[in-house]
């Protein structure tokens, strides 16, 4: 049967658009891959698609608007050209379900997040031109051991694409369970649940065969890995580092990284693979959310500033290079005027090198939607300001620290002339001129500028 459709599928071209975290990214991948099992070829423009995608993120209003709007745009494609598929996955697709159908009838599959491994089936099912919603969440869910189809060819004339050949994602587990009160993800993506050590490795091995040679381990509290289900079954104490030990002994692996960690859950055995785990790169996501108790403990984050402190001093001490970043929710209801200071205050004890930081807005069905204290949406624009722009100074700042500093960087895009690559502290680096060299390629270069989102160096 599935033969049968892949003859009848054949050079079809899917289109995925993908929103939100790189969990999403990861996600979209999958569903890509999935797609080839049934003769889809990914194309680059919406407009020639038989098949478009979108997978979606709630996590902030602004994404679900944006997914709204394009599905609005989609209705008049979908009237000229019917027999085009169009599907909404991940998050909102969760948490919507068949409303989306109810108010876009121009949809015809509607995706769960624990149900993207079998979008090629589904797809099979929603021929017949009737709706599909398939978003059921098991409390039992296993990850699918799930090996990528590769290799892929390395001379990608699209840039993007060809450093995605040398770095990839791998998931490690899916769902949370810490119920952070502001947070959609335990509702949309379900109960934590780890992927099990042998696969991941399995897969990691795989890639790093085919050429990849960076790596980011993705989960949505990484530390907490194996927490909740055997990950391995002759070690009932295999955790999140050690996977890390052992996926970082890969043969051929030149970098590793992860993303993203929940504090309470950060172990000095976790740390300590900063000091001795030569190829974990020195860059660390560790959001905060906030500089308040008060806001913290709203948040349900279940650790204090004070342990945050020495975690960024413990991981300073074992690491002194590493570049630390952080996620901060401005404006959290009840967020007073000394709360805010002393956000402000813990940016300027961590100078963080980068910060990705928000207004809070209310997500449906979160604790936090229900709380009566909301902050003034003007106060919160000001607060916002006022953190990003000293953000930006203390960016500028720790970058100049990188002038007269010599690096390695692994090559992304090769233009007319100029190079750009990345630092392992995950910095973006600009080479001017000529260079002879090949995307995933490591170069050594001197750094000998500094601006606020990236850096400029020549060859060595
Ligand atoms: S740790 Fe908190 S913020 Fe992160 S995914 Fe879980 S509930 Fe959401």
């Amino acid at each position: 049967m599935i033969y049968e459709y892949m003859k009848h599928m054949e050079n079809k071209q899917f289109f995925i658009k993908t929103f939100g975290c790189q969990m999403n990214q990861r996600d979209s991948e999958i569903m890509a891959q999935s797609l080839s099992r049934f003769g889809y070829v990914e194309g680059m423009d919406i407009k020639d698609a038989d098949l478009i995608i979108l997978n979606t993120c709630s996590i902030r209003a602004k994404a679900e608007q944006k997914v709204m709007s394009l599905l609005g745009y989609l209705r008049k494609t979908k009237e000229k050209r019917p027999d085009m598929k169009i599907c909404v996955a991940g998050c909102v697709a969760q948490q919507e379900g068949k409303s989306i159908i109810d108010r876009m009838p121009h949809v015809d599959l509607i995706i769960g997040t624990q149900n993207i491994y079998q979008i090629g089936e589904y797809l099979l099912a929603a021929e017949d031109g009737k709706h599909r919603v398939v978003t059921q969440m098991e409390d039992n869910y296993q990850i699918p051991r799930f090996l990528p189809n590769i290799p892929f060819s390395a001379d990608s004339a699209d840039a993007e694409k060809a450093a995605f050949q040398f770095s990839r994602f791998v998931t490690i587990m899916q769902g949370c369970n810490n119920y952070c009160t502001y947070c959609v993800v335990p509702y949309t993506r379900g109960r934590e649940v780890s992927r099990m050590a042998k696969d991941i490795v399995d897969e990691v091995t795989l890639l790093v065969q085919s050429g990849v040679k960076e790596i980011t381990l993705l989960g949505q509290n990484v530390n907490s890995y194996g927490r909740t289900n055997e990950v391995c079954p002759d070690n009932s104490s295999y955790n999140f580092s050690k996977l890390l030990r052992q996926v970082s002994s890969i043969e051929g692996l030149e970098r590793l990284r992860f993303t993203t960690s929940n504090p309470k859950d950060l172990t000095d055995e976790l740390i300590a693979c900063f000091k001795d785990v030569d190829n974990l790169c020195p860059q660390f996501h560790l959001p905060v959310q906030s500089g308040s108790d008060n806001v913290l403990k709203a948040m349900n984050r279940k650790y204090s500033i004070a342990q945050y402190l020495q975690q960024v001093e413990k991981l300073r001490e074992y690491c002194p290079t590493i570049a630390l970043s952080t996620d901060m929710i401005i404006g959290f209801p009840g967020e007073t005027d000394e709360d805010f200071e002393a956000t402000m205050e813990l940016l300027e004890k961590v100078k963080f090198h980068g910060s990705f930081s928000f207004k809070y807005s209310d997500r449906p069905g979160t604790r936090s939607s229900e709380f009566d204290n909301k902050v003034d949406e003007t106060i919160k624009s000001e607060r916002l300001a006022r953190f990003q722009s000293r953000q930006d100074e203390i960016s500028l700042e720790r970058n100049e620290e990188f002038v007269g500093q010599e690096k390695q960087i692994m090559v992304e895009a090769i233009y007319e002339d100029s190079v750009k690559g990345r630092t392992a502290t995950h910095h973006i680096v600009h080479v001017k001129g000529q260079v002879n060299t090949k995307v995933g390629a490591m170069l050594k270069v001197k750094i000998n500028f500094a601006g606020q989102h990236s850096l400029k160096a020549e060859l060595i």
